[in-house]
């Protein structure tokens, strides 16, 4: 595999914790660096229970951007920063979630340095001795492509739960933490933020849930979703939910998994009502484990399911709710 003398990765952060796909990349990022220099670049403030926790991931400088205009999220602000901050460290490898802020963020950085940018990758070749070999979906999870990077510097985004995150738990070395002052002025934001709403949603974050339980048209109502959350809970998952089901009403639109929702690869998905449709497909083939509930043993979904179950949801869930409660009593 190739070698890159410096990488830097842009931090993910939710309510002040970074997410697992920063854990992640910074695995990711040592794989790469094979001894170089790993960064971690933070833009909103950290739980200082997380700092904590970074001392065991052998990071060489983690650079805590300060500035007004970054208190909430604004994209110009954002790109500005990430492309001030490459200036200044001047990385081989760029790395970041392919999450929405990757998504947001990543395209545009690129455009402005002119560099190569792999995005959603899912697996990196260790096998190859001079260059990075990053496989990634094509045609919506129909196909993998596998990409070469022979020059430095370009970008990489990486999918959320497929790569491991190393902790060497022995580790308690100090992190060299740098505050990095960004020139942004407001003149030059074509946006301006006035409020940001956050929806409450309760329990596992949908796109690093473990479990997810999801309900497609089959589930027939927003209140046909009652026996997925209660299996969802006991299984200590999340619930996740079709296009259809949400056009329907029946499910938030921040549920939805596929093509133009959320990707997810968890290690159980089990997917109740949902026909198969290659869109939805797109958004949780990946997962390890795949279970199907569904009336019409036809259904497209047995296709790609490693367990099948032909019956009826709503007696299904139940029972599956009550035993994985029995066997863990
Ligand atoms: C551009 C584009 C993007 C799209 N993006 C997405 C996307 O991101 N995500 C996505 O999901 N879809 C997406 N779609 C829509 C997709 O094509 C399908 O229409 C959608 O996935 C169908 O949802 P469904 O499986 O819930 O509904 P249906 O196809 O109606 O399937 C319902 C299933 O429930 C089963 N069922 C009914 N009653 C029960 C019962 N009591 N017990 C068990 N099973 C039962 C039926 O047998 C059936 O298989 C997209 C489409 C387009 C064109």
């Amino acid at each position: 595999m190739g070698t890159a003398n410096n990488v830097l990765i842009f931090a993910d952060i939710r309510n002040g914790t970074l997410r697992q796909v920063t854990f992640e990349a910074i695995s990711v990022a040592h794989q790469m660096a094979n001894g170089g220099e790993v960064h971690l670049a933070i833009l909103e403030s950290l739980d200082p229970n997380q700092i904590e926790s970074l001392k065991q991931l052998k990071l060489d400088r983690m650079w805590h951007v300060d500035h007004p205009l970054l208190k909430t999220f604004n994209l110009d602000a954002y790109v500005e920063t990430w492309v001030h901050l490459i200036d200044l460290l001047n990385p081989d490898v760029i790395l970041t979630g392919h999450t929405a802020l990757g998504r947001d963020v990543s395209p545009r950085v690129a455009a402005r340095k002119r560099i190569g940018l792999l995005s959603d990758c899912i697996k990196l070749d260790t096998s190859s001795t001079y260059e990075f070999v990053f496989t990634r979906p094509i045609y919506a999870g129909k196909a993998y492509v596998q990409r070469t990077i022979t020059k430095p510097p370009f970008f990489v985004t990486l999918r959320p739960n497929n790569f491991v995150a190393h902790f060497d738990t022995s580790l308690d070395q100090s992190i060299e933490i740098k505050t990095f002052h960004p020139n942004l002025s407001q003149i030059s934001l074509r946006t301006v933020v006035t409020d940001v709403v956050r929806k409450v949603t309760s329990g596992v974050d949908l796109s690093e849930a473990n479990v997810i339980v999801a309900g497609g048209r089959g589930v027939k109502s927003k209140e046909g979703f009652a026996p997925l959350e209660e299996l969802a809970v006991v299984l200590g998952g999340a619930v996740g939910a079709s296009r259809g089901a949400c056009d329907a009403g029946y499910a938030d639109y921040a549920l939805q998994i596929g093509q133009t929702g959320k990707v997810v690869t968890p290690d159980l998905y089990i997917a109740c009502g949902i026909s198969g449709a290659i869109q939805h497909l797109a958004g949780m083939s990946m997962s390890k484990t795949i279970v199907a509930i569904n009336i019409d043993p036809e259904a497209p979904i047995f296709e790609v399911a490693d367990y099948g179950i032909v019956g009826d949801l709503f007696e299904v869930v139940p029972l599956l709710t009550k035993e994985w409660q029995r066997i863990n009593r």
